[in-house]
């Protein structure tokens, strides 16, 4: 089985450029972040101080995901809901970003995630995917940009989905949850020793979309 891990932080286009090579290259899609969310998004509904280990650990025997994985898109169920938009808002971002650093919540995902790789081939976008969950994947990629560059491109789509926003709000979101995304404990956000490091800073998202490409076919 052929496994790309696409690991970076939030904002660097990943997931849309992850989904469009998936879908071309005939892959399962897996976005573990919108695992993480469904996570933060229960613990929220729940009321739970989403930073304490202890209470959102209590609930992780309540819930139950469905990862319904598709070529180039994923469904998730949170007990029988589908929550696939519901997990996108920014507030779930942040509670993701926080449920994430507990390693109950790790633990809870971990097998799933290498479930998904075991039968079939898959391209999965997270943090911690060749670093802990695919450490063999056939093709390791770090893609990234500024914290600067993150937040002009987020800013516009928040503004095209007609959101009120503003370029400082998002850009101390952005490194806010860089920042606990890369030093947490446990399986922090961080490049992988064999991952090929992708920057696309100060390039648009069709050479993004060139380079990721060629990157990984080189590879499989
Ligand atoms: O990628 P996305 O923004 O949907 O991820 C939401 C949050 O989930 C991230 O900020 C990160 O803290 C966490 N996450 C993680 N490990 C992954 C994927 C996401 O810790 N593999």
């Amino acid at each position: 089985m052929i496994s790309i891990a696409i690991d970076g932080p939030s904002g660097a286009g990943k997931s849309s450029l992850a989904k469009r090579l998936a879908a071309e290259l005939g892959y399962v899609y897996v976005d573990t972040g919108a695992m993480y969310r469904a996570i933060g998004l229960y613990a929220l509904r729940a009321g739970r101080n989403t930073k304490d280990a202890a209470a959102v650990a209590a609930l992780l025997p309540d819930i139950r995901l469905d990862i319904r994985p598709g070529t180039g898109s994923q469904q998730i169920l949170l007990n029988g809901e589908d929550v696939t938009e519901a997990v996108r808002a920014e507030a779930v971002g942040m509670a993701a970003s926080d449920v994430s650093a507990h390693p109950a919540v790790r633990d809870y995902l971990l097998a799933t995630q290498r479930g998904l790789a075991e039968s079939r081939n898959v391209l999965m976008d997270g943090r911690d995917i060749g670093t802990v969950v695919l450490p063999h994947a056939t093709v390791k990629i770090y893609l990234t940009a500024t914290p600067e560059a993150r937040a002009r491109r987020r800013l516009a789509e928040l503004l095209a989905k007609g959101q009120p926003a503003d370029y400082d709000t998002v850009l101390a979101d952005i490194r806010l949850r860089d920042d606990q995304d890369t030093h947490r404990a446990v399986a922090p956000l961080r490049r992988a020793e064999d991952a090929v490091l992708l920057d696309t800073s100060d390039i648009g998202i069709e050479e993004s979309y060139a380079l990721l490409k060629k990157t990984v076919q080189d590879r499989i």
